[in-house]
């Protein structure tokens, strides 16, 4: 690869520069509905990583000193002009990565909603005090920042995810690095610049580019203290051990396959378009969206309605009105995609709904998979065992709501799943028995909003706490347990050769 200087190029942020990576190697960001070359992304030297991480280092000295209300003000300010420039910023996102305008102003109003809850942080650090632990004895907690901290983030939230991670780590008095998503980094690189312009000192928020290299620096460095990363299973896994390894802490939300159970008392015509809204939106490039839907009972009749509500959305270009399905991030993603469709239909699933090829006009050379169902899908089949990542549906069948609930817990991800009835008592028991992270009851897609923590079971999460709300403000802060005495003057000191405290 090598760099091509008429076009833009994403910059490196190091203390507080918008700097130009002076490495060789280059990669191009893509529009995937036109194959418009957008920018060219470094990946950044080994020289400016460390550069990055030493000017976090450096900014750590002043900003955990930072008051809580002044860290507060620039929250504000910068969730103030994240929502003066939302339009451009949905536009930008949906330019590079491919999704439909109001969807990305949906991914960009999540990653808003976090700077919110960070605005307000103070009340969540802070400590425990209990007084006369021991006669004149107080003990208390102090909840303090614990230094250099990283963000490792995935090409299908690149506002929303970024956003999970930096304004609450800088929030509870930590540094940052960053390393967003090398295929679709514009966005993120112009909500830094409002980060930025709202008032985030030098060297406290910084960002470099790369790929497996860069995460390896990040999970190595001795001066990084703590590793959140989103993506998928595969380097999540490999990002938790070898950051645990150097002694981090780690946190790594990853893959997914979301199961829905629809019984057959459910509101039809709610969960029908619920259910092609959460599989087919995003091109299915959400890690929350439905892949699976197990249809219970009599509720099985309603799949010919299903794919005919699948079969009517418009595929298209994110920037054209009326577009509910986008293309897929990049050509290999795409291939990948019809890959597995062709396996579907050589193991023996039913293709009931067929989107490979899908005629777009004025985007021929888009990364466009259509909405796509599989009926007749069983638990050993590739399309079910593998995380396809784009719109297609595979759907199952059980006799009973305990059948479909035990598929659920057998599989090995546990990221969102979602229940679709009208019995009280059905959901209760459904909410008591899976084993997964995120749980919808007549709601699809169950994305926890900022003032609890985004969670996972099984294979779908490593790590104890959870990005944002309250989990994450343990994940960025150590706790320091202080026990004091003070002395009148007049006191007389005693030698005390026990250790307990009177
Ligand atoms: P990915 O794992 O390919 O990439 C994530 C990050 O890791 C990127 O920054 C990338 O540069 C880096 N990376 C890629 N290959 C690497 C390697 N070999 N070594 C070290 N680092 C490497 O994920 P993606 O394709 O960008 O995102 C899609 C995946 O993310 C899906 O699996 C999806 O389910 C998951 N995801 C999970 C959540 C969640 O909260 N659980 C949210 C969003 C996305």
């Amino acid at each position: 690869m090598t760099a091509t200087r008429t076009l833009p190029t994403v910059k490196l942020l190091i203390g507080g520069e918008f700097v130009e990576s002076q490495t060789t190697e280059w990669r191009d960001v893509v529009n995937p509905a036109t194959q418009e070359v957008l920018a060219r992304v470094p990946f950044a030297t080994v020289d400016e990583m460390n550069a990055a991480v030493a000017s976090a280092r450096e900014a750590f000295k002043s900003w955990r000193k930072t008051p809580i209300g002044a860290r507060a003000r620039i929250l504000l300010k910068y969730q103030q002009l994240i929502r003066e420039n939302m339009q451009e910023l949905a536009a930008l996102l949906s330019a590079e990565q491919g999704k439909t305008l109001p969807d990305a102003e949906g991914d960009v109003f999540r990653g808003l909603e976090v700077v919110e809850h960070a605005a307000n942080i103070g009340s969540l650090q802070l400590g425990e005090l209990a007084n006369n632990v021991a006669g004149g004895v107080d003990t208390y907690t102090l909840n303090q920042p614990l230094g250099v901290c990283a963000g490792i983030t995935p090409f299908n939230f690149p506002a929303m995810i970024p956003l999970w991670m930096f304004p609450m780590a800088i929030a509870t008095g930590n540094t940052f690095v960053l390393k967003p998503s090398e295929q679709d980094p514009m966005v993120t690189m112009r909500l830094v610049e409002l980060a930025l312009e709202a008032g985030i000192p030098a060297g406290v928020l910084n960002v470099i580019h790369g790929g497996a290299d860069a995460v390896n620096l990040l999970c190595d460095h001795p001066d990084i203290k703590a590793v959140s990363f989103v993506g998928s299973t595969r380097v999540g896994t490999h990002v938790y051990e070898r950051a645990s390894l150097s002694g981090k802490r780690a946190q790594c939300m990853m893959g997914a396959k979301n199961h829905a159970i629809v019984l057959p008392d459910a509101h039809k015509q709610q969960t029908l378009a619920n259910l092609v809204g959460a599989c087919f939106g995003a091109a299915g490039q959400r890690c929350m969206a439905l892949s699976v839907v197990i249809l219970v009972g009599e509720a099985q009749s309603w799949l010919p309605e299903l794919v005919e509500k699948a079969r009517t959305l418009k595929v298209g270009a994110g920037s054209e009105p009326g577009t509910d399905v986008g293309p897929l991030i990049s050509r290999a993603a795409r291939a990948r995609v019809e890959e597995l469709i062709g396996c579907g239909v050589a193991e023996g699933a039913e293709l009931l709904l067929d989107g490979r090829n899908p005629q777009v006009p004025g985007y021929a050379d888009g990364n466009f998979v259509a909405p796509t169902i599989f009926s007749g899908v069983t638990r050993e089949m590739t399309i079910y065992r593998e995380e396809i990542f784009g719109p297609v549906l595979c759907v199952m069948q059980a006799a009973t709501m305990d059948e479909a609930i035990a598929i659920i817990n057998a599989n090995p991800n546990g990221n969102g799943t979602a229940i679709f009835t009208r019995s009280g008592a059905a959901a209760r028991h459904f909410q008591e028995e899976i084993d997964v992270g995120q749980v919808g009851i007549n709601v699809p897609i169950p994305v926890p909003v900022p003032i609890f923590s985004f969670t996972g079971s099984r294979a779908s999460k490593l790590g104890d706490l959870g990005p944002y709300g309250k989990q994450v403000v343990q994940f960025y802060t150590q706790t320091k347990t202080v026990t004091a005495r003070w002395f009148d003057e007049d006191e007389v000191g005693h030698v005390n050769t026990t250790i307990t405290l009177k």
